[in-house]
């Protein structure tokens, strides 16, 4: 079952960020404060995928939900690379446009995300990166193996699609949210990259650092030539429960600590 549209603002303290899902019917005197501590969430995301490795120049793209505005998302400008991104120079869109790139953004990165965020009420926050393990693990055709804990996260929740080419056509929409479905958190795009969705931007980014770490870890492991152990599918069902809960209770717990780590280095990001 799907769950009800969650705005992806944050509540801010003097001191750091805290992740916080308000109903959206909620988001009413409240919606510039959330669709600023939005933008801070998203600019910090692009800033931590380039400080990960996962930048490619100005290309690829990073879309947040705008809070109380669910047809509209937030995503960096085209000729903007990661490390420039700030709160105030995302783009916010419409969704139910056609937009091209004289809009701004870029055709492809409109394409996919206004795709998913379109199909998927409950997701707010989608990151796609073409990170050269993940794209290898993508063209495996038995995909991502379940040889770790890391991979664990996408037991059963994993979708595979097919490469068509750039992702500048809608009509390839229907076809990538039928291999994500309706419960699925990370898509693998295969021979180009992958992109995992969350209600939050914490949670996107915390999929995807998961998904490079089990990708890198299968190929370590199918290099190695050895005969491989995976888990078995009764501890695969046990672990997801037991993430499950963790997540419950304990999710976004390091999303400030990602904050103070930008903020260290550089905290423009915030304006
Ligand atoms: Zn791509």
């Amino acid at each position: 079952m799907r769950r009800p549209f969650h705005s992806a603002g944050l509540r801010q303290t003097e001191d750091e960020l805290e992740l916080h899902a308000a109903p959206v019917e909620a988001a009413t005197a409240d919606t510039a404060q959330h669709e600023k501590l939005a933008r801070v969430n998203l600019a910090a995301m692009y800033r931590l995928v380039e400080q990960s490795g996962w930048g490619e120049g100005i290309f690829n793209h990073i879309s947040m939900r705008v809070p109380g505005s669910p047809r509209e998302f937030l995503i960096k400008p085209h000729e903007l690379g990661y490390a420039e991104v700030t709160a105030s120079n995302l783009v916010r869109v419409s969704m139910d446009d056609d937009l091209d790139e004289r809009s701004g953004v870029n055709r492809p990165g409109f394409v996919l995300h206004s795709t998913i965020l379109k199909a998927r009420s409950d997701v707010n926050c989608a990151l796609h990166v073409h990170v050269p393990e993940v794209v290898a693990v993508g063209a495996l055709r038995r995909g991502l193996r379940m040889y770790c804990q890391a991979a664990l996260r996408f037991y059963e929740q994993l979708g595979y699609h097919p490469y068509e080419g750039l992702t500048e056509s809608l009509e390839e929409g229907p076809r990538m949210m039928k291999a994500l479905g309706r419960n699925g958190v990370a898509l693998l795009l295969r021979n180009h990259g992958a992109v995992t969705v969350s209600e939050t931007a914490w949670g996107a980014f915390s999929l995807m650092r998961y998904l490079v770490s089990a990708c890198k870890i299968q190929l370590q492991i199918e290099g190695a030539g050895g005969e491989a152990v995976e888990i078995s599918q009764g501890a695969c069902e046990s672990a997801r429960k037991q993430l499950s809960s963790h997540n419950t209770g304990r999710a976004g717990a390091d999303w400030p600590a990602w904050l103070r780590r930008l903020d260290a280095v550089d905290p423009t990001y915030r304006f």
